[in-house]
């Protein structure tokens, strides 16, 4: 089974983009990685072992000059500790043990850009665990969204019978379970993978800063030599050069 825990960005007013980032994991290789994060978590905070990952806050603790203790440099080097721990697993297995995903949603473009890009999400996740089927390698699929989403939990469960159901606009999802499981985030390590991810998107569609997404880029899922795991709604898709507008391009 691969568990695809999910967490958005961009929320507030100001952002123009809503993004989703996911991260799917094979069910074997959750306990290392939640202590792998664990391990980097002690190291830079041994006073606080279980503080949770949240990339935005954790970049505001950095930058205050309250914690001489925790500099923009350290967060650095946080970061591409949890950055390395993806890739070293994303290899793992034969077969992948880390896919990452992503949804990037110009709000100005629809009405409802969570539904929107959690309906593109999942959907690509099932195509992801249907390369698997082909690869004779079948495997179930869970969803797994941060608790601070369940305020929109019945929609988002109603549309999500109706994806089993009807089908999305990328096609019918056969190998998920009927409805996604809410966990907390502060007690969830891979969420908060999942909100690095988010993050990394973010200072890359938002603010034009590739530095924390660059060397995530290799992990998303890919076919066919085209980013399938993530995807960019743009009114500039024709000229965009980010990696899933350039791969869809008919020239590419
Ligand atoms: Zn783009």
């Amino acid at each position: 089974m691969y568990l695809l825990f999910l967490d958005e960005s961009g929320n507030n007013d100001k952002a123009r983009h809503f993004i989703l980032g996911g991260i799917a994991v094979f069910e074997g290789l959750i306990t290392p990685l939640r202590q792998g994060v664990d391990a980097l978590m002690e190291e830079h905070f041994p006073d606080a072992p279980h503080t949770p990952f949240h990339a935005s806050e954790l970049y505001s603790l950095a930058v205050s000059p309250k914690t001489p203790q925790f500099t923009r440099s350290n967060y650095r080097t946080l970061v591409s500790g949890l950055t390395q721990l993806i890739l070293h697993h994303a290899t793992a297995y034969n077969a992948p043990g880390i896919v990452l995903f992503g949804q990037i949603i110009e709000k100005a473009l629809v009405p409802d850009p969570y539904l929107e890009a959690f309906e593109g999400i999942v959907a690509r996740f099932n195509q992801f665990l249907i390369t698997r089927h082909h690869a004779q390698d079948p495997q179930k699929g869970l969803v797994v969204v941060a608790t601070s989403a369940q305020k929109r939990h019945t929609s988002l469960r109603l549309n999500y019978r109706t994806y089993r159901v009807q089908g999305t606009r990328l096609g019918y999802i056969y190998n998920l379970p009927l409805i996604p499981l809410f966990a907390e985030a502060d007690a969830t390590r891979l969420l908060q993978l999942a909100d690095l991810v988010a993050y990394a998107l973010r200072r890359y569609y938002e603010h034009k800063d590739a530095y924390y997404i660059d060397p995530l880029w290799s992990a998303f899922f890919q076919k066919n030599g085209r980013y399938a795991g993530l995807y960019h709604r743009t009114a500039q898709y024709r000229t965009c050069t980010c990696p899933a507008c350039l791969t869809r391009r008919p020239q590419y």
